[in-house]
């Protein structure tokens, strides 16, 4: 790897010095009613951790973050807190910007990594009740942190080599590397999160060996790859699935760069994941990156401040585009695009594409990656007992409990792909369901009802 690109795959934002971060934080109102903690979906008490830091209580302040969010290291990195936290900050106006604080967050975790402060404590008192936890990404740590913190046993399950799911393997390495990632998890397993790594359920161990050896089950599994798209020539050489060129870069970058370096790269898509594949391998020094998408500018899913930097970093775009074959002689040699035009609003209000007949463009490229939207894990979803699901993601209550009552589920299984922090929430929000169901479960034992216990 040279210098220069290990430089071009540091963490972006740099941390906040001492004095930035007491000037940041002095500037915070402390509002009433705080919008920002209402917009975190983890609720992180926003101005008393900032006021803390404001006070030097550093201790203090990553204890706040931490009650509300085991995993706020990463998320101080990772957050769209453009559009959470920070876009609802009142000091977003003409005059004044935003407080900063995923900044904020990541000057008081990060003290707390480096002094060793860890993000929970176990009860020390154990409470009958076994749960079974499968996926070690941010959803299954958040739901174990949270069992243990009131006194359950839960083991987590993974089939990665390494915890931390996307985390590790997915986010962008220059908003979060994955040795942040993984030290966060390490705090984690200190803190008392049992984690079994390279188990996949359904394989190492069966779903009906869980079932008799927990008393509950949660499933934070995420999505799988992206999956053919239904291209003539997709199996051609140079093709590459969104997932799997990103996960490559976070664990082998040599290769990664060895497959970008000089390229010409097409990139299909337009959500966040494809905009993470176009700066990514203008890093890794791609010679042209095109980003081909069917609608137009406006209609881009992805968050603008993400595409703008796209735009920084050197992509093209190519709007209102449809893929339509990839050729090549055993290997890559381009992708023909139909141009479209908008159409009426379809079901979903957004204006359909429609083609613009005869009318075909073919993009120069050597290594084409599409980045169209995970697929579910049917493999493991379908075989869940009594587990329903539409749309192939697992149908929850509010308890993020499934048709089958044993069963509680998360994260980007259920939602269909969110943030980190919503996976967090979501399992923080199943342990709480998981500790009513077993406790109800308890206080019918032999037959007799209890009552729930207080
Ligand atoms: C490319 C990309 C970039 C992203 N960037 C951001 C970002 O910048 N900011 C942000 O907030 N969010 C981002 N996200 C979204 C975020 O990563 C996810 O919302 C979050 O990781 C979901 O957490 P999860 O626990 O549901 O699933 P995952 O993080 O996907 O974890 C699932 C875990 O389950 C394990 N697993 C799967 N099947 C089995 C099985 N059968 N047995 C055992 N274990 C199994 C996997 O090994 C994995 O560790 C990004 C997503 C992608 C795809
Ligand atoms: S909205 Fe902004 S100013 Fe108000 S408490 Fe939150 S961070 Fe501070």
């Amino acid at each position: 790897m040279t210098a220069s690109n290990q430089d071009s795959f540091h963490e972006i934002k740099p941390p906040l010095a001492v004095d930035q971060a007491l000037a940041e934080a002095n500037r915070c109102l402390n509002c009433y009613d705080a919008p920002c903690t209402k917009a975190c979906p983890t609720h992180i008490d926003v101005p008393g951790f900032i006021k803390k830091i404001g006070t030097g209580n550093l201790r203090g302040s990553a204890r706040v973050i931490f009650e509300a969010n085991v995993l706020g290291a990463s998320c101080a990195r990772v957050c769209p807190t453009e559009v959470l936290c920070e876009g609802a900050c009142v000091m977003d106006d003409v005059t004044w910007k935003p407080i900063q604080i995923g900044q904020l967050q990541r000057y008081a975790t990060d003290f707390a990594m480096a002094r060793g402060i860890l993000p929970f404590t176990k009860s020390p008192v154990k409470k009958p009740g076994r749960v079974a936890i499968i996926g070690a990404g941010p959803s299954g740590l958040a739901c174990a942190a949270e069992l243990l913190r009131v006194g359950h046993e839960a083991v987590i399950f993974d089939a990665g080599e390494k915890p931390g799911g996307l985390n590790t393997y997915g986010v962008a390495e220059y908003k979060m590397t994955p040795a942040v990632a993984l030290a966060e998890v390490a705090q984690l397993q200190k803190a008392g999160v049992e984690i079994r790594s390279g188990v996949r359920v359904g394989q190492h161990i069966s779903i009906a060996e869980l079932e008799t050896q927990f008393d509950a089950i949660f499933v934070g599994v995420g999505l799988g790859r992206i999956g053919k798209i239904g291209l003539a020539g997709e199996n051609l050489d140079g093709v590459v699935d969104a997932m799997d060129y990103i996960a490559e870069l976070k664990i082998d970058r040599a290769k990664a760069e060895t497959r970008t370096r000089g390229r010409r790269v097409v990139v299909i898509g337009g959500g966040n994941t494809s905009i993470d594949v176009v700066t990514q391998a203008q890093r890794l020094g791609a010679a042209e990156v095109h980003l081909v998408y069917r609608r137009g500018p406006e209609e881009l899913p992805a968050y603008a401040h993400e595409v703008e930097l796209a735009k920084q970093s050197g992509c093209r775009f190519v709007f209102l585009s449809q893929p339509v074959r990839v050729v090549g002689n055993g290997k890559v040699e381009g992708l023909v695009v139909q141009r479209m035009r908008l159409g009426a609003p379809g079901p979903d209000g957004r204006r359909k594409p429609e083609p613009v007949v005869g009318e075909e463009l073919t993009l120069a490229a050597d290594l084409i990656v599409p980045a169209t939207g995970q697929e579910a894990r049917l493999d493991l979803l379908k075989n869940l007992p009594n587990v329903k699901l539409d749309r192939n993601r697992p149908v929850v209550n509010s308890d993020m409990q499934t048709s089958n009552p044993k069963y509680f589920a998360g994260g980007d299984c259920v939602s269909g792909g969110q943030e980190v922090v919503n996976a967090v929430a979501e399992g923080k929000r199943a342990a709480a369901g998981i500790v009513k169901f077993l406790q109800n479960r308890q206080s019918t034992v032999d037959g007799r009802q209890f009552g729930a216990e207080k």
